[in-house]
């Protein structure tokens, strides 16, 4: 983008070397195995970039959302489920606990979490509220010097291989009352459920965390006593813009992909890019796919800037994941048979974008936010 600054040219470049030698070549693998790629997530703390949102002096980037969505799109491209257990950690988890943690908490766990040495994760969502997360049931009741957890989280990534895990638990009957808690792997009377096996994001652990009279203590409450809906809607800002993120790297993929194969395949002795049928789908993809990348980045720049917040956030939300499920279907099409098999990338990247438009609010829950802001008025 015309807009990037050096040192935001140079972590792209960083990233992108980074993603093609660490992320691509094992993308398959780990989806066909269904298996979390741990070697490579662990080399991202060498990259510095698993707190690129978190202050430098707990070893952090000091960066913000274009930084952070830059990521995305240069991992996603090359494998989007290692890229979704990436931001799990950065931008969920970490991002979180910079943002809201007290100094004492920030010194005790951003600086494992930014090296890699810990994994962490972040849950909100439960088997009976996902999109009215609001409405959460898992429940926090103040117990002596401890707060004693119950209840269970569902769809969390990173669940299985995370060693501090940030929940949110209601601590009071008003729907308002919600309170965070930073929860560590091997606490009393918390474990972790089944795996969730999935159609997409195969390469991203996806999980249930088990609350039974937890025992966590007092100083492991983030922030204040039932003062955590802020927090949780304000990092929802920056989630929903470093998804699409990666819906970006994975439009982008496809065209790439697209663009080699319309030279390469034969029919009718011609090479495929000859027809005007598949030039229009080249054409149509490569310019939706550079609209997306306008679109979000001015989003995240300017978010950066304090200009823009959650209306835009689930703007692009809405519009990059569903246009670049669109595209990863063209590309599919645009191989023929091949685009079909394993043999070629592209229904993974389709599977994988899916999500996209399921997790961090679905496309409906998008559209709520954006009409209930443009009509002004709170709908019930
Ligand atoms: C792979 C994966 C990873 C995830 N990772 C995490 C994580 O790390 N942490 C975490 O907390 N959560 C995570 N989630 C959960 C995710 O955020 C939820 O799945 C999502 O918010 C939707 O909630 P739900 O699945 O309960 O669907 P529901 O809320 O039950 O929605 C079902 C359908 O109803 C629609 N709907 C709901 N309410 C309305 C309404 N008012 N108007 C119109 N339509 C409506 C929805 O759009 C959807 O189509 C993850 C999910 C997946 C699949």
């Amino acid at each position: 983008m015309w807009f990037f600054t050096e040192e935001e040219r140079e972590l792209k470049k960083v990233c992108s070397d980074f993603a093609q030698k660490e992320l691509a070549p094992y993308a398959e693998e780990f989806d066909q195995k269904e298996d979390f790629n741990l070697q490579a997530f662990k080399r991202m703390g060498e990259l510095g970039v698993l707190g690129i949102t978190a202050d430098p002096e707990y070893g952090g980037a000091g960066l913000g959302a274009t930084a952070s969505t830059i990521v995305m799109e240069e991992f996603g491209k090359a494998c989007a489920s290692s890229t979704l257990s990436y931001l799990a950690h950065s931008i969920l988890c970490v991002n979180n606990i910079q943002n809201n943690a007290s100094a004492e908490q920030k010194e005790k766990y951003l600086p494992k979490l930014i090296t890699g040495e810990h994994i962490g994760c972040m849950g909100m969502s439960e088997p009976e509220y996902g999109s009215d997360a609001v409405g959460i049931q898992t429940k926090a009741r103040k117990n002596g010097d401890h707060y004693l957890i119950n209840g269970t989280k569902m769809w969390i990534t990173n669940a299985q291989y995370s060693d501090i895990a940030y929940i949110y638990t209601r601590t009071g009957e008003e729907r308002k009352n919600l309170s965070t808690f930073i929860v560590e792997k091997g606490t009393e009377g918390f474990s972790v459920g089944k795996p969730i096996h999935k159609m997409g994001m195969r390469a991203s652990p996806t999980g249930e965390l088990v609350f039974e009279n937890a025992k966590v203590p007092m100083g492991n409450r983030v922030g204040e006593e039932g003062d955590s809906i802020y927090h949780m809607m304000k990092n929802l800002e920056i989630e929903r813009i470093t998804i699409a993120g990666i819906s970006l790297g994975i439009a982008q993929a496809c065209v790439d992909q697209c663009l080699k194969y319309s030279n390469e395949r034969r029919q009718f002795g011609k090479s495929i890019g000859n027809y005007q049928l598949i030039q229009k789908m080249l054409a149509e993809m490569a310019t939706e796919t550079e609209m997306m990348r306008a679109f979000l980045y001015n989003v995240a720049k300017e978010y950066d800037q304090g200009k823009k917040g959650p209306v835009q956030a689930a703007m692009v939300k809405l519009a990059l994941p569903k246009m670049a499920t669109k595209i990863a279907l063209d590309a599919i099409q645009l191989h023929g048979g091949y685009g079909y098999s394993r043999e070629f990338p592209l229904e993974r990247m389709m599977r994988d974008n899916k999500l996209n438009e399921i997790g961090a609010g679905t496309n409906e829950v998008m559209i709520m936010i954006i009409a209930k802001n443009l009509l002004s008025q709170q709908l019930d």
